[in-house]
């Protein structure tokens, strides 16, 4: 974290922007795949075997209205909304509510993301998808793959498709791999004729992170080191719990670095804790990885950037350990004052000269 002052204070005065409002409104969801970053089921959030105590409820319509309306008047905000969980169509008369009120407050871009579970029947996927677009709905992001397909059947997510199809609504078709699982068996379980109208797939590999960490054996993941900023994909986003976080990537689901609960504070409040959040200022314009050195030099074990699965892996791992980011934060500080303090020496020099 050598950063210079001239770094920093570029860093202190750039306002950051945030691309959607993201509601991860519960943790329960009708499946538990092995990759889930949540840790997700049909309990709510499992980790190590243990239900988290501080994920037990979902979040309340209430509050969520709430957010919208507040959401809407942020000028930092992009007016995105999407709807994530879990799988958020656990209830899905709720969601339908939600876009419309989104909508009606001056939404353009209502989303959200889904396993697809509800598209059973071809029948039940066209009757969900009309009334989802009725009520503003623009895209969905849909979740299959190699970990998704013991719980939602590729029959499912054709019939889910060709709805979508129908109705209007362009599909982002989600899909995660490892060495051994590809996305190119995945797309092969597929219509496709299907595939060919979908507006758009992406490919990613799973991170070691959440449940991946548990149940797969590191030689599967994907490496791409821990370099990359963040500050261009940020999103608002708001967990079942009602902690409002700078981004849906991973960091969501730490506590380490905590900015303000939406049941407590005003999301203005808490947005303004985001931008004047020096070591959330590093991660986002300066990048995560320049922790690692700083966090070495503190006595813990780091690997090396290029060790880690992509920046939101480093990420999640430093902020999910409390005593990390306090250290971390003295250090930051110690450094910065020493900075302004040398920058300070340098004019008085310069002006008794
Ligand atoms: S469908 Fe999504 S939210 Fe549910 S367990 Fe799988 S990865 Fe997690
Ligand atoms: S690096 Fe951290 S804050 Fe940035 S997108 Fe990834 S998890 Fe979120």
């Amino acid at each position: 974290m050598t950063l210079s002052l001239a770094q920093r204070v570029t860093l202190a005065n750039k306002p950051l922007g945030f691309n959607a409002l993201v509601v991860e409104r519960t943790s329960r969801c009708n499946a538990r795949c092995a990759i889930c970053y949540q840790g997700s089921s049909p309990q709510g959030k499992v980790q190590k075997g243990k239900k988290s105590a501080n994920d037990a409820k979902d979040l309340s319509p209430e509050l969520i209205r709430r957010a919208l309306l507040e959401g809407s008047r942020l000028d930092s905000l992009n007016k995105r909304f999407h709807l994530a969980g879990g799988e958020a169509f656990l209830d899905a008369e709720l969601c339908l509510e939600l876009f419309a009120y989104a909508q009606s407050l001056g939404y353009y871009d209502i989303t959200t993301t889904t396993n697809g579970f509800w598209a059973k029947s071809p029948d039940k996927a066209r009757i969900l998808t009309r009334r989802m677009r009725e009520a503003g709905v623009t895209n969905i992001e849909l979740s299959t793959d190699h970990w998704h397909a013991p719980f939602v059947q590729p029959t499912t997510i054709n019939n889910c498709l060709r709805a979508c199809l129908e109705a209007g609504i362009s599909v982002n078709l989600r899909l995660l791999a490892t060495h051994e699982h590809t996305h190119a068996a995945t797309l092969a379980t597929l219509d496709p004729y299907l595939l060919n109208h979908t507006t758009r797939i992406t490919c990613g590999p799973v991170f070691a992170v959440g449940r991946a960490t548990e149940q797969l054996s590191t030689e599967e993941f994907f490496r791409r080191g821990a370099e990359g900023r963040c500050f261009a994909v940020l999103n608002l986003a708001i967990v079942p719990n009602g902690n409002v976080f700078p981004c849906c990537a991973g960091m969501d689901h730490t506590d380490g670095l905590l900015f303000g609960n939406i049941a407590e504070q005003h999301l203005a409040e808490i947005v303004h804790n985001i931008n004047h959040s020096p070591l959330f200022r590093v991660v986002s314009y300066a990048g995560v990885s320049r922790f690692l050195q700083p966090l070495q030099h503190l006595g813990y074990p780091m690997k090396t950037s290029e060790e880690y699965g992509n920046m939101c892996d480093l990420c999640s791992t430093i902020f999910s350990n409390r005593q990390m980011v306090a250290d971390l934060s003295r250090y930051n500080s110690q450094l910065e004052a020493e900075q302004v303090r040398m920058a300070i020496e340098y004019l008085q020099q310069s002006s008794a000269a």
